[in-house]
């Protein structure tokens, strides 16, 4: 078990910078998301935090000791890869067992190991067969068997469950995290899945362009997002955004939109030049009252809720509202925002004023 400290962590390749300077904390324990779009960085911070690759400048501890510059091997971690790859000619005993024989430990040990390990992911009854004949689910048991048998301090993640088709996907991510809660070893994962990351992850480190745009819990980014970029990467369908240049003052001119007055926190009051507000679909409430108007383009079911998408003065609005509430295509409604809900941007970098 381990804690992870990176500090003003930065790596440049020749000119370009792949992660601006960085630091955040894994704590003991965590199950730890790195998440971003492709080619943001997570990668690259992964490798560095594995000693996979060296950093052009910061630190990295591992329970308080400096390993920046210590290569993998002398890290006492484990990087799971696509989990696929596995030894085929051997059988799922040998292949658990070959990571603890090639560090010469006694065969009783491992044998002992090894079963413990089988026990954990239950996968008893198959120790004895050929890896190559296995099912993809009983083979992904059989690498991640392989990682853990060596009791690392930490996993290293690199989109594990990217080759798998979606259900499958979804099987696995829950039997990690099943498996992560059984033996608590810290794990740092990195994905571009939001979902995944919001499901299985203790904390999240979202990344744009080389720079951590914010860390911490799921909910808290979720409800907190920290700049536009995460409030747009993080939820399904997309946060909405209103687009509006003014200033909020005591009485709040800000939601206009609604056509009320809000009362804006204090700490936000003042700011002024270009805003966005933005509004999470399931924090739109319709209310024949509102004069804030917008017309039904098109609805999609989803089961218990649904996603309403409404033209209004500001552009195309997506609601998620009960499928109980009828509503018709072509329909105006009148639209409300809880001003507590909102979150509000500044224009330029689109930090959040919290
Ligand atoms: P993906 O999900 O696509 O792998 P990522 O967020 O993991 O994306 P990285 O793999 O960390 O991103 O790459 C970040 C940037 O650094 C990319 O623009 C990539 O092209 C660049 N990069 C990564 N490794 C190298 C390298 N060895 N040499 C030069 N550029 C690199």
């Amino acid at each position: 078990m381990a804690q992870i400290r990176i500090q003003n962590v930065r790596k440049e390749f020749g000119a370009f910078t792949a992660v601006e300077s960085s630091s955040f904390t894994v704590e003991d324990g965590e199950f730890f998301m790195l998440l971003g779009p492709s080619g943001c960085g997570k990668t690259t911070t992964l490798r560095m935090m594995a000693g996979l690759e060296l950093p052009t400048s910061g630190e990295i501890f591992i329970d308080g000791e400096e390993v920046g510059m210590k290569p993998a091997s002398q890290r006492d971690i484990a990087f799971v890869f696509q989990m696929f790859a596995l030894y085929p000619h051997m059988n799922v005993r040998k292949n658990i067992s070959y990571p603890l024989l090639s560090q010469g430990m006694p065969r009783a040990e491992v044998k002992a190991r090894v079963e413990d390990v089988a026990r954990i992911l239950k996968i008893e009854t198959i120790l004895d067969r050929p890896v190559g004949g296995l099912s993809g689910g009983d083979r992904q048991r059989v690498a991640l068997g392989r990682a853990i048998v060596r009791r690392p301090k930490a996993f290293f993640m690199d989109e594990p469950l990217g080759a798998l088709d979606a259900e499958f996907r979804e099987h696995m991510a829950e039997e990690l995290r099943a498996l992560h809660d059984r033996i608590g070893a810290t794990t740092v994962y990195v994905t571009h899945d939001q979902l995944e990351a919001m499901q299985m992850g203790d904390k999240i480190v979202v990344m744009n362009h080389g720079v951590v745009e914010q860390f911490g819990k799921p909910q808290e980014i979720y409800d907190w997002p920290a700049t536009k970029f995460v409030a747009k990467f993080i939820g399904s369908p997309a946060m909405n955004f209103f687009d509006f240049d003014g200033m909020i003052d005591a009485g709040g001119t800000v939601v206009e939109l609604s056509g009320k007055k809000v009362d804006v926190p204090s700490s936000r009051q003042g700011a002024k030049g270009k805003l966005t507000i933005g509004v999470r679909p399931e924090h739109i409430r319709f209310s024949d009252s509102s004069e804030y108007r917008g017309r039904v383009l098109a609805t999609e079911y989803l089961g218990t809720t649904q996603i309403i998408t409404l033209a209004t003065p500001n552009g195309e609005v997506k609601a998620r509202a009960s499928s109980r509430q009828a509503v018709r295509s072509g329909e105006v409604i009148g639209l409300e925002f809880d001003p507590a809900t909102l979150t509000i941007f500044e224009g330029v970098k689109g930090q959040a004023l919290l």
